[in-house]
C-alpha cells in the first residue's frame, strides 16, 4: 500500500509546544504519575466556570441553530461585535467587515492564507503565540520574529521591527495583551507600531484576544482605533474573556480604510465561504457575552482569583534566586528568566523535561514561543493558589541544585 507522509511544509511549523515534553508527560500520566499543568491556556480544568447567562443562552438557541448560518456568520451576532467595535473606537466597521470563526484560532490561518504567497514576509513577534508563525508558514509565508524587549515590560523593539522590514514585508502581528509575556501595550508604544506600518505600507494584524483580561485599572487601547486610515484586522474571541474556550467561539473584523484590499477582502470571503460557517450555537451565545463585559472583572479585581494568582506567582518566582520575571498586566501567563550562567543551562527544552521528570510539572519552555534564547519559560498561572504554592515549593528546591551540564 501507498505510505503516506506529512506534507513538508510541516517541518517549518515549530511544533515544540507539543513536542518531547509533551510526550514524556503523556509517558509519565499513562505511567500513572501525576502532573501538575502549569502550561495550559484553558480556564475550565482550573474551575472557571462560564457565566450562566451564556450556557443557558446557548441551551435556549440548540434547537435555533441547527442548520448553516451565512459563512460570515448570524447577523445579529454580527451587529453585537460592532456595537463592541464602536465602544472600541474601531473605526469603519459594519457587519460585512465581520467574519465569526471556530475561535480565533480558524481566522487567523484563513487570514494568513488569503494574503501570502510563496516568500512573502510577516513581522510576528518573539516570544508569540507560536500559532501565529505556524499559519504564516502553512501559508507558504516567511515568518521573520522581532524581539519584544523584557527591559521594556516587553514591549515590541521599534528599532528591530524596522530593521526587519524588507520589500517583501506585508504585514505586522501584534498580540496585545500578549501570550506568553501578559504584557499590555501603551498608546505611544501602538502609535510608534502604527507609524511603521503607514511608512511602510504593512497590514496589522492585531490579536487582542485577551483584551478583557486587564488589571490594575488599566485600560486595553485597540490598535485598529489609530489607525482610520489603514485596514487593521483584529482578532478576538470569547474563549478567555467568558471562559467557553472549548465552545470556539472567536471573530476577525477589517477596519480602517480597505479601499485597497479589494482583492485580498474578496480572498477572505471565498475562504470563510470554503469553510461553510462557524458553529452556529456558539455564535448564538455572542450578543449576549457581549453584553456582558463586567463577567471577568471579578477574578482580575483583588480579591479576584486571576489577581491574587497573578501576584502570588510573580511574587514566588522572583524570590527564586536566578530566577526574574516582569510583573504580567494582562491574561493569566508569566515568562520568567532563568540565569543561564548560574544554572549552566545551555537547552531550554532540555530544561522542561528535566522539570518535569524530576518534579513533575509540566511548563513551557521559551523556545516553544520562538525564543531564541535558552533563558525563558512560561507558566499559566490559572491552576489555584495552594496548586501554585505547591508548585513553586518545588520549583525554588529545583533551582537550589540544578545545573543543567551535569544533571542526567
Ligand atoms: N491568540 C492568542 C494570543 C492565544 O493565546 C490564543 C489561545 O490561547 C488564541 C489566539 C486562540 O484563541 P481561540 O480559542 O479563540 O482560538
Amino acid at each position: 500500500m501507498r505510505e503516506f507522509k506529512k506534507s513538508s511544509k510541516l517541518d517549518y511549523v515549530c511544533y515544540d509546544i507539543r513536542g518531547p515534553v509533551m510526550d514524556e508527560a503523556n509517558r509519565m500520566i499513562a505511567h500513572g504519575d501525576e502532573i501538575l499543568k502549569l502550561n495550559i491556556g484553558n480556564p475550565a480544568p482550573f474551575g472557571f466556570r462560564a457565566p450562566d447567562n451564556i450556557v443557558e443562552t446557548m441551551k435556549r438557541n440548540l434547537t435555533m441553530t441547527e442548520g448553516y448560518s451565512d459563512s460570515k456568520g448570524l447577523v445579529k451576532s454580527r451587529e453585537a461585535i460592532v456595537e463592541y467595535c464602536e465602544k472600541k473606537n474601531i473605526p469603519n466597521v459594519t457587519v460585512d467587515d465581520v467574519y465569526t470563526g471556530n475561535g480565533a484560532s480558524e481566522l487567523i490561518t484563513l487570514a494568513m492564507n488569503g494574503l501570502l504567497d510563496n516568500g512573502d514576509e510577516m513581522l510576528v513577534p518573539a516570544p508569540d503565540y507560536p500559532l501565529w508563525t505556524a499559519s504564516v508558514t502553512l501559508a507558504g509565508g516567511k515568518a521573520v520574529h522581532y524581539i519584544c524587549d523584557e527591559q521594556s515590560d516587553w514591549y515590541p523593539d521599534l528599532a528591530d521591527i524596522e530593521s526587519k522590514i524588507t520589500d517583501k514585508t506585508k504585514g505586522i502581528v501584534i498580540i496585545n495583551p500578549n501570550n506568553p509575556t501578559g504584557a499590555l501595550y501603551p498608546k505611544d508604544v501602538l502609535e510608534r507600531i502604527a507609524e511603521l506600518a503607514r511608512k511602510y505600507d504593512l497590514i496589522v494584524f492585531a490579536d487582542e484576544i485577551y483584551d478583557r483580561l486587564v488589571m490594575d485599572g488599566k485600560e486595553h487601547i485597540s490598535i485598529a482605533s489609530l489607525m482610520p486610515d489603514r485596514m487593521c484586522v483584529t482578532f478576538n474571541g470569547l474563549s478567555k474573556s467568558h471562559l467557553i474556550a472549548g465552545y470556539r467561539a472567536g471573530w476577525m473584523v477589517l477596519s480602517g480604510d480597505k479601499s485597497h484590499m479589494k482583492g485580498y477582502i474578496e480572498g477572505l470571503n471565498l475562504l470563510s465561504s470554503m469553510r461553510l460557517c462557524a458553529n452556529v450555537p456558539t455564535q448564538s451565545v455572542i450578543p449576549a457575552a457581549l453584553h456582558d463585559l463586567d463577567s471577568a472583572k471579578e477574578m482580575l479585581a483583588p480579591g479576584g482569583r486571576v489577581y491574587e494568582q497573578r501576584e502570588y506567582i510573580y511574587n514566588a518566582l522572583n524570590d527564586i534566586p536566578g530566577i526574574s520575571a516582569v510583573k504580567p498586566q494582562a491574561a493569566f501567563y508569566i515568562f520568567p528568566k532563568m540565569d543561564v550562567k548560574k544554572f549552566h543551562i545551555f537547552d531550554d527544552e532540555k530544561f522542561a523535561l528535566d522539570f518535569l521528570r524530576e518534579k513533575h510539572i509540566l511548563v513551557t519552555h521559551g523556545g516553544g514561543f520562538h525564543w531564541e534564547e535558552p533563558d525563558h519559560f512560561r507558566i499559566v498561572y490559572l491552576p489555584d493558589i495552594d496548586t501554585l504554592e505547591e508548585a513553586m515549593r518545588r520549583m525554588k528546591d529545583f533551582f537550589s541544585y540544578y545545573n543543567q551540564e551535569e544533571f542526567h
